[in-house]
């Protein structure tokens, strides 16, 4: 693990202080900014776009693609010094994260001229269709079934969970395409156009009150035989890629982002009408968060550098997975006690604390060890791939 950086880096990471200095929304950052009344896709598609004509986005992609043909490193520089102002995400995040390099590694010459720069400039929104009612964790399970007639696949079934995907213009779409062979052999990886005949949409909303995510059904959807992404019945080696992606990028920004919240914390605690901080217990929870934060922050500079040797996420992306989703939730449960009473209070009600930002926080937490595969999962897959225990089954 090597955590220097070189001029050309550092010169790198004062071009986007400048940038953010420059170009951040006004108001970003404060709670009243989200009241302002905006259209936020549109908002947030512009934010993208903007980042994306400065040269922001995929650093590492090819440049023939739209990319800047640059390293991980400055990737990983801009998502940190973005992380430490809270700037806006851009809003195609499952598109650079996720679709963007599955197509990479797996995509025909075709399919990437297609795809890769419209993912960049934000012109075209992706969405994650893998898990269905009854096929999560076991996603090797799944139902939704693609038929291959002539040059087109006809698919039909249901996914759940689709976060995204009521904006989305396409879809990574998980399909079995032949019933015969073991399950994770008779799988497909599809592109399909969202807007194609017999796709729906309908928005399921959470606890938080945000609608992110979506059911979809497929009803006799039919997809270019061109748009199956790595071969025939090669499904599952596709969405381990991007299950890989989605498990272990963005490490040296969310290092950033937790000392962010924790800092944001202890001045929550400053703040409060108790002098909450001369509490032993807290000041010890406090410090203990501090260490815990220390541990995540180099478990996950350490799986930069796997990716940095390797080029792809490995395994060890479950590990820093458990140890940020669970330090989050730890982190809000002590908010919610800390805050006592006002613990209670949510939005723009009276006396609520910071416009009821740690009460959705914490509602919104919950999910984080369960969305990119739950803790039980990560802890089996660490098990078997990193320390080479027996299979579960
Ligand atoms: C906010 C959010 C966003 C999401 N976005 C998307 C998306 O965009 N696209 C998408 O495809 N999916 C998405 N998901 C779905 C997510 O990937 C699944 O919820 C997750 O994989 C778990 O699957 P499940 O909900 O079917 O639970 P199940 O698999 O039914 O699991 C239920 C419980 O059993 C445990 N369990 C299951 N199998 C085992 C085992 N072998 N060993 C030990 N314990 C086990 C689990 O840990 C869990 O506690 C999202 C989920 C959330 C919460």
């Amino acid at each position: 693990m090597d955590l220097s950086y070189g001029p050309e880096e550092e010169r790198f990471r004062e071009r986007v202080k400048a940038f953010f200095q420059t170009n951040l929304p006004k108001g970003w950052g404060t709670s009243d900014f989200g009241s302002m009344g905006r259209d936020e896709v549109q908002f947030l598609r512009d934010w993208q776009r903007k980042l994306y004509e400065n040269g922001f986005l995929g650093m590492s992609w090819p440049k023939e693609y739209g990319g800047q043909g640059a390293s991980a490193i400055e990737m990983a520089i801009f998502n940190e010094e973005a992380a430490k102002v809270r700037a806006p995400s851009p809003l195609n995040v499952l598109g650079l994260s996720l679709a963007g390099p599955t197509i990479i590694a797996h995509g025909t010459p075709e399919q990437k001229s297609r795809h890769l720069a419209k993912i960049l400039s934000c012109e075209e929104i992706w969405c994650q269709g893998f898990s269905e009612p009854g096929s999560g964790s076991d996603l090797g399970s799944l139902r939704t079934r693609a038929e291959l007639r002539g040059d087109e696949f006809v698919v039909n079934g249901q996914k759940v969970w689709t976060s995204l995907a009521h904006i989305a213009d396409w879809c990574m779409l998980l399909v079995r395409t032949d019933p015969s062979l073991p399950k994770h052999r008779g799988l497909s990886y599809l592109l399909v156009d969202m807007k194609t005949p017999g796709v729906t949409v309908k928005p399921l909303r959470q606890m938080t009150g945000s609608s992110e995510f979506n059911e979809m059904f497929f009803e006799d959807v039919r997809v270019p035989r061109h748009n199956l992404l790595g071969g025939l019945n090669n499904g599952w080696k596709v969405a381990m890629t991007t299950l890989a992606n989605e498990r272990g990028t963005m490490s040296l920004a969310m290092a950033a982002r937790f000392f962010m919240t924790y800092n944001e914390m202890v001045n929550m605690c400053r703040k409060l009408d108790r002098p909450v901080l001369k509490d032993p217990r807290v000041r010890q929870q406090l410090a203990q968060f501090f260490v815990d934060l220390q541990g995540l922050k180099y478990t996950l500079y350490r799986s930069f550098s796997t990716i940095l040797r390797g080029g792809t996420p490995g395994p060890e992306g479950s590990v820093s997975k458990i140890a940020w989703s669970e330090l989050n939730q730890r982190m809000h449960e002590f908010v919610m006690q800390v805050e006592g009473p006002a613990s209670q209070l949510t939005g723009r009600q009276t006396h609520s604390i910071e416009s009821g930002r740690w009460q959705y926080g914490y509602l919104r937490s919950r999910a984080n060890t369960i969305e990119a595969g739950t803790s039980e999962i990560q802890r089996n897959i660490i098990a078997e791939r990193v320390l080479g225990l027996p299979r579960a089954r």
